[in-house]
C-alpha cells in the first residue's frame, strides 16, 4: 500500500485550518490536522518543501517507520512547527490503517476505555458578574466543569475573553495578533475574587478550571495556587512559562491547587521532569501538535506512571461541545481523545470547513509523482 499522492490544503474564511490529506494506490484517502494556531502557513510549506516529497512511493503500513524517518532522519528536530508537520502525517497513516483494516483506529490501539469524555466551558465577562452569569449558562446547558476568565479591572485589554454572544470562544484575533498592557500585582489580586464569587454564587457541585495563560513567576503561580485552594480548583492552567521545568517544583512547595499545562508542549521531552517528579496533575498535548497519535500515545504512557491525567478541549480549537455530547459522560477525567476513529471526526470536522468557496481562501498545495 503505497502512498501515490500528497495536498495540503489550507483553508477555512476568518482563520486557517491545514489538512494533509494522503491516497494511497489502492485509493484509500487518510487526513491528518496540521493546524497550528497563528503559525498555519509555516507547517503548510514545511510539509510541502520538505516532508510530501519524502513520502510519494512510501509504504502507508509503516507508521512507526515513517515517524521515526521524519522525526530522526532530520537533522533538526523537534519544535512546533516539525511536530505538527509530522503529526500530520501520522494522523494520516493511522487514519489510512483504520480504513484499510475495516476498523476505528481507537480499536488499533487497544479499544475504548470510556464511553464518552467530559468537556469544560469557556465562560467570561467584562466584570465578575457577568462572568459569573456566563458560566451560569453553560451549566444550566448541561456542562460538568466551566473554565471562567474575565477582564482585569483597570486594563484596556484581557486575553482570553470570549467575544460575541453565543457559547464557542474563538482565540483568532485576524490578520495580525493584538498587544496588549499586563499588570501581575492587578491580576493576582483580581483572580481569587473571581473564583470566589464564582463559587459564591454558583456553588461547588461542578469542576471549576482558570487558565492564568503562562503569565506568572513560580512564586507568584504558588502564591495564587495558594489563595485558591479554598475553592477547590479542578485545575490552574498554564501557572507559569512552562519551557522552564524545574520551575514547577517552587509551585508544588507551596500550593496543592492541582495544576495543568501542556499545550504548548510539542514532544515527550518537553514533560519529562513536569511528569516524573509528579508536578504536574494534568499534561495538555494535543495530538497534532506533539507528533500525532505515535508520538502522543507515549507520553500518555509515561504519564499513566505517574498519575497525570490527559486534559484537553475535545475540540483542537477549544470549541464547546453542547449537552447532547455529556448525556453518556462517566468519570472525573479531562481525557484527550486518544485515538482518531478511521476517517471520521478528523475528516468531517475538517471537511465542514471547506464549505462555501465563494467565501474560502484557499491554498492548494499538491505534489505527485
Ligand atoms: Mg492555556
Amino acid at each position: 500500500m503505497k502512498i501515490v499522492e500528497a495536498d495540503v490544503i489550507v483553508t477555512c474564511p476568518g482563520r486557517n485550518y491545514v489538512t494533509l490529506k494522503l491516497t494511497t494506490d489502492d485509493g484509500i484517502v487518510g487526513y491528518g490536522d496540521a493546524t497550528l494556531n497563528g503559525r498555519e502557513l509555516a507547517v503548510s510549506a514545511y510539509l510541502t518543501e520538505h516532508v510530501v516529497p519524502l513520502l510519494i512511493k512510501r509504504d502507508a503500513n509503516r507508521i512507526n517507520d515513517t515517524w521515526q524517518y521524519l522525526y530522526r532522519g532530520a537533522y533538526w528536530r523537534r519544535g512546533p512547527v516539525t511536530m505538527t508537520a509530522i503529526g500530520a502525517v501520522d494522523i494520516a497513516l493511522w487514519d489510512i490503517q483504520g480504513k484499510a483494516l475495516g476498523r476505528p483506529v481507537y480499536q488499533l490501539l487497544g479499544g475504548a476505555a470510556r464511553d464518552g469524555v467530559m468537556i469544560y466551558g469557556h465562560a467570561s465577562g467584562a466584570t465578575i458578574d457577568e462572568t459569573v452569569a456566563d458560566a451560569a449558562r453553560f451549566l444550566e446547558a448541561g456542562y460538568l466543569a466551566v473554565r471562567v476568565q474575565a477582564k482585569i479591572p483597570g486594563l484596556d485589554a484581557t486575553y482570553g475573553i470570549r467575544t460575541g454572544s453565543g457559547l464557542t470562544y474563538e482565540p483568532a484575533v485576524g490578520d495580525l495578533p493584538t498587544e496588549e498592557v499586563w499588570d501581575t500585582a492587578a491580576y493576582l489580586d483580581f483572580a481569587p475574587r473571581l473564583v470566589a464569587a464564582t463559587r459564591d454564587q454558583l456553588g461547588f457541585g461542578f469542576h471549576l478550571l482558570h487558565d492564568a495563560h503562562h503569565r506568572m513567576t513560580p512564586l507568584e503561580a504558588g502564591r495564587l495556587g495558594k489563595s485558591l485552594e479554598p475553592y477547590r480548583m479542578f485545575w490552574l492552567e498554564d501557572a507559569t512559562p512552562a519551557e522552564d521545568q524545574a520551575a514547577f517544583r517552587l509551585i508544588r512547595q507551596h500550593t496543592v491547587t492541582p495544576l495543568a499545562v501542556g499545550e504548548v508542549f510539542n514532544s515527550i521531552w518537553d514533560c519529562q521532569t513536569l511528569i516524573g517528579e509528579r508536578l504536574i496533575d494534568y499534561i495538555r498535548t494535543a495530538v497534532p501538535h506533539a507528533g500525532g497519535i505515535t508520538h502522543c500515545r507515549r507520553i500518555f504512557d509515561y504519564a499513566d506512571l505517574y498519575l497525570p491525567l490527559r486534559g484537553r478541549p475535545v475540540a483542537p480549537d477549544g470549541r464547546a461541545r453542547p449537552r447532547r455530547r455529556l448525556r453518556r459522560i462517566r468519570g472525573a477525567a479531562v481525557p484527550v481523545p486518544a485515538a482518531v476513529p478511521a476517517g471520521e471526526p478528523v475528516a468531517r470536522r475538517l471537511n465542514a470547513r471547506l464549505v462555501d468557496p465563494g467565501r474560502v481562501s484557499a491554498l492548494r498545495c499538491r505534489r505527485t509523482r
